[in-house]
């Protein structure tokens, strides 16, 4: 059968180990991808204690029997074997492929590429998960362009199929299809997108989620705006889904947006005060909702 165009990606023919930087949510998250599929990830953190707490909780989340509602013990030592802490730089270069997930900021990224750069493989690709930085601007300074993209992965991992594949103004056809085909190995949907605020998705998400913050101020009760929303078909209401996101992300993410399209965003300033009220949404116990 013809092979399609992704699939005769010679890349991927050599694509075994991926390392992971940052390991976080959505490190952690990224790393178990791979671990599930076999493929051995190498992680590192600048925070030796976020380092291993990332590395037990990726062998968790790979090893997580849904059934038992329990980590498989034997999974777990077959899936550990799987993952491990790279101990330098030049370590982390040799892989196939080098994912970038630490913090959301442009200075600490490209201080930590300009670093990496000298030590990756002449294939490596690497790529950033940023959620909100245009990845044109990332791959400012560096020797190979070509060779860098986005992939930005959605939270929680383990349960989002959807993949952004972001072409930046450098980045080659041959990453972008080496990385469609990675993600679809992971069992993932990608979707091939431009660089612009907010990619495709949260130029979705955002003005939509903000609206909802706006009809909630506007006195129209939350539960109402929920119940349209799940009624309507979405998994669940554009007011949860703004404390399981975060409501200081969501209100970053909805200022890069506002940036970019002044004429089009009315913020809902709700959000801004929830945030400064400490209420950032379920990672604090609090947000529009409480949890107790
Ligand atoms: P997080 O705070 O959970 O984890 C970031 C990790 O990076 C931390 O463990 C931190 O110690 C580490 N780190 C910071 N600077 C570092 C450096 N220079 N070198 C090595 N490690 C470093 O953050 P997160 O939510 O996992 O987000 C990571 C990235 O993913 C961000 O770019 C974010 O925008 C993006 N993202 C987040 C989400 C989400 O919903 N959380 C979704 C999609 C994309």
């Amino acid at each position: 059968s013809r092979q399609s165009p992704d699939e005769s990606s010679e890349h991927w023919q050599h694509a075994r180990r991926v390392s992971v930087i940052g390991a976080g949510i959505m490190g952690q998250g990224i790393a178990a991808a791979n671990v599930k599929r076999g493929i051995a990830v190498s992680m590192s953190d600048m925070r030796e204690e976020s380092l291993l707490a990332g590395i037990s909780g990726v062998v968790r989340e790979a090893s997580y029997n849904k059934q038992t509602k329990s980590v498989d013990a034997e999974l777990a030592i077959e899936r550990s074997a799987l993952v491990d802490a790279a101990l330098s730089d030049a370590e982390l270069g040799w892989a196939d492929i080098v994912i970038e997930a630490v913090v959301e900021n442009l200075e600490v990224k490209h201080q930590l590429f300009e670093r990496l750069e000298r030590h990756l493989g002449e294939r490596t690709i690497l790529c950033s998960n940023t959620s909100t930085i245009p990845i044109s601007q990332l791959a400012e300074g560096l020797a190979h362009p070509d060779r860098f993209c986005g992939l930005h992965f959605f939270n929680p991992v383990r349960k989002m199929p959807l993949v952004e594949v972001i072409r930046g103004k450098r980045t080659s056809e041959a990453t972008i299809a080496a990385m469609a085909y990675y993600a679809r190995r992971l069992g993932k949907t990608p979707v091939i997108v431009n660089d612009g605020p907010g990619f495709l998705v949260n130029r979705l998400l955002l003005p939509y989620m903000n609206e909802a913050a706006l009809l909630v101020s506007e006195g129209v009760p939350i539960k109402d705006v929920e119940r349209a929303a799940k009624d309507f078909g979405m998994p669940m209401g554009p007011i949860t889904l703004y404390d399981v996101v975060g409501l200081d992300t969501c209100l970053h993410a909805g200022g890069v947006m506002l940036e970019a399209f002044p004429d089009r965003v009315v913020p809902a300033t709700i959000v801004e005060r929830l945030v400064e009220a400490g209420r950032l949404g379920q990672k604090n116990g609090r947000g529009f909702f409480d949890y107790p």
